[in-house]
């Protein structure tokens, strides 16, 4: 923590406070197509957005069914928009819940449970497929295969508006 007068010199160079009034879908979006490769490590680079960790960057792309691997700048406008909000939520349960209480003892403190996070091998809340972890960019990463399925296919277009829901088992 630290005490300044303007907090620019302490904070100018990291990227957007997700939950400050700034933070706009169109800011993120801007932010976003800055960026090319996979979107998994984008919301982890502090010079993008500020203070989203690994736990949460899982939990916010599972909440919007978009898959790790799926190219930064290739997200949908409405995709954007759903990770804005998801983002903003997943933040503001993490602050009141005070942090993550992973199940099988493993607690940092909180109340927050993962829906995917560290939960391989357990079933999705959703669609009660099988969770799975993977390496996205270096980083452990646990996605649900249905809810997230891989963006292969995925072209550059921006009139992919209406993407059909993932199928339910
Ligand atoms: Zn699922």
């Amino acid at each position: 923590m630290s005490l300044c007068e303007d907090p620019n010199q302490v904070v100018g160079h990291l990227g957007l406070e997700p939950l400050e009034a700034s933070f706009t879908p169109e800011a993120l979006h801007s932010a976003l197509s800055r960026k090319s490769g996979r979107i998994k490590p984008v919301p982890l680079d502090q010079s993008v957005i500020a203070g989203l960790g690994n736990i949460y960057v899982d939990e916010v792309l599972w909440k919007i069914k978009v898959n790790p691997f799926t190219q930064a700048d290739r997200l949908a406008d409405k995709e954007i928009h759903h990770l804005h909000r998801a983002i903003q939520e997943t933040l503001q349960e993490a602050i009141e819940k005070l942090g993550c209480d992973f199940g099988d003892g493993v607690v940092d403190g909180g109340m927050y449970r993962p829906r995917v996070y560290g939960r391989d091998g357990k079933k999705c809340s959703r669609c009660r497929d099988t969770i799975t972890r993977l390496v996205v960019a270096q980083r452990g990463t646990h996605i649900c295969p249905t809810c997230q399925p891989s963006p292969r296919g995925r072209r550059r277009s921006k009139q992919r508006q209406k993407r059909p829901v993932a199928p339910v088992k």
